[in-house]
């Protein structure tokens, strides 16, 4: 199988080397040139497997140029029982016949994004190997929050790499900077970045692109990488819990084998919902994708009419890993929509420029076949979170608690009783004050871990190790950087001169 970009199909790499480069020279994104199909027989037959035995089934199928055992390799050192507090890795909670909660959170930083930068470093270090790349790879993370920590702990003590994450002073949560700063591992490095979130960014966005640093990288045998959410290899270990969802429903005898289920995603980069979108177009029987936004709702108003118009008001919220208003990885559904590259280009270019695009009547046409979508605003989520815990005794997220809600606007609106996988991305714990709040608490003057406390009594689960343990932590990781010097930490922390 070899990839190609979705700004030039002439581009064609295989599945390594994507990984290794992940952006396309010309900016487009890889993509598979074909999408390879499961038949109705396999799906029954992993009724009976293993989440990683699943993995190795779908996995294979895309990363083709890997080996059977290098693919059991990366699955089983990802996937293990010391990283995800359930054996089942990503299991699904059955609240009434039709709604199933598919639980993405039980990764070490108790996000989803665990599923996939657990096992990025294996893809990514097996990669170089293959494709001859003998270099130290080092990944360079600005980060709002999520991303870096669940960086961190994919990439910490994995022989080959070393890893450094730069996060704002003033713009993340007191749990997430803890979260950071005490990170384990001898290969790890964090600092704080004097200002926000585009300061971290436009400074590690320089470094990738100076000459003088790419030159002594080199000198020294070292190479950057991203562990950012567009690299192909955080894509595809995406699309295995889909099949897995499935694979749990029919076990349980909670749907028939061939029967369509509806997916619901909260979303933000449009990742998560593609992997979904991947697994339908594979042959998992998928009926309507429910695309769920908070008030950043540019996906909501771009599936109702055609257009991408990311020129309006920016709102932070209480979900805010949905809070973006330019979703990377639509561009990849663009391309599997139009097979045109060119179109792509063109559609890109228009948003680099006016920050806006309308998509042809053959794209729109496809988008509204499969895709259903809706926003949800912080009182909405809050509502629906209080309504979880009375009707089901369940707590959700603050992102979960989007999709909730959007789904069950779907559900009245359209009258669709189709069972439904709706992703949940976070442990409510990681989101606790808006969480209480939203179940009627007082959060004022409560120090975190209070919060926690409180958050455990009162929905009845044990809060995460990962973030109860925090409080006993020693703090690792205190320096504080002017943008300007971002470099120079670097170059100190690989002792380079
Ligand atoms: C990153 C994230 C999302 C959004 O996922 P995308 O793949 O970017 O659409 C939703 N919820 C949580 C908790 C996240 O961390």
């Amino acid at each position: 199988m070899r990839y190609v970009s979705t700004r030039d199909e002439k581009v064609s790499v295989s599945s390594a080397e994507a990984i290794v480069q992940g952006l396309s020279h010309e900016g487009g994104l890889f993509l598979p040139e074909s999408i390879p199909s499961v038949s109705l027989d396999e799906i029954g037959s992993m009724a009976s497997m293993t989440y990683n035995e699943r993995a190795k089934k779908i996995l294979p199928l895309f990363l083709t140029d890997f080996t059977a055992e290098e693919i059991a390799n990366c699955v089983d050192s990802a996937y293990t029982t010391d990283n995800f507090a359930s054996e089942k890795i990503a299991p699904v909670k059955k609240l009434t016949d039709e709604t199933h909660v598919l639980e993405l959170w039980h990764g070490p930083t108790c996000a989803f994004k665990d599923m996939a930068l657990q096992i990025l470093p294996y893809l990514l270090t097996t990669s170089m190997k293959k494709t001859g790349v003998d270099k130290e790879v080092v990944i360079l993370v600005a980060t709002s929050g999520d991303t870096g920590k669940a960086a961190l702990e994919g990439f910490k003590d994995v022989e080959g790499t070393k890893i450094i994450v730069f996060y704002p002073c003033d713009g993340v949560s007191g749990i997430q900077k803890l979260q950071m700063c005490t990170q384990s591992g001898k290969n790890v490095y964090v600092a704080a970045v004097k200002g926000n979130f585009d300061d971290a960014q436009n400074g590690v966005k320089a470094i990738f692109t100076s000459a003088e640093c790419e030159k002594k990288m080199a000198e020294n045998k070292k190479t950057f990488s991203s562990a950012n959410s567009i690299n192909w290899g955080r894509l595809v270990p995406q699309i295995v819990y889909y099949f897995s969802a499935y694979a749990d429903m029919l076990s349980a005898g909670d749907i028939e084998l061939g029967e369509k289920i509806n997916v619901c995603v909260p979303t933000g980069n449009f990742g998560n919902i593609l992997a979904a979108y991947y697994a339908k177009c594979m042959g998992l029987p998928v009926n309507k994708l429910i695309c769920a936004s908070n008030m950043n709702n540019v996906l909501t108003d771009f599936i109702a009419s055609g257009t991408y118009d990311k020129n309006r008001r920016f709102y932070t919220t209480i979900s805010p890993s949905m809070d973006i208003l330019i979703s990377s990885n639509l561009e990849r559904l663009l391309y599997l929509l139009s097979h045109e590259s060119g179109e792509v280009a063109g559609y890109m270019a228009q948003l680099k420029e006016s920050g806006k695009y309308t998509v042809s009547d053959a794209i729109k046409e496809k988008v509204t076949e499969c895709f259903a979508a809706g926003c949800a605003s912080d009182d909405e989520a809050e509502k629906t979170i209080g309504e979880y815990v009375e009707k089901f005794g369940y707590t959700p997220d603050t992102h979960t608690a989007v999709a909730l809600n959007v789904y069950d606007n779907y559900v009245k609106t359209t009258g669709d009783k189709t069972k439904t996988v709706i992703a949940s991305t976070a442990s409510p714990f990681k989101f606790n004050a808006a969480v209480l709040s939203a179940m009627g608490e007082e959060t004022e003057g409560k120090d975190e871990f209070a919060l926690l406390r409180l958050l455990s009594e009162r929905s009845g689960m044990k809060a995460p190790r990962a973030l109860s343990e925090l409080e006993e932590k020693q703090v690792r990781f205190a320096d504080v950087f002017e943008k300007e010097k971002m470099i120079d930490a670097v170059y100190s922390f690989l002792n380079i001169e």
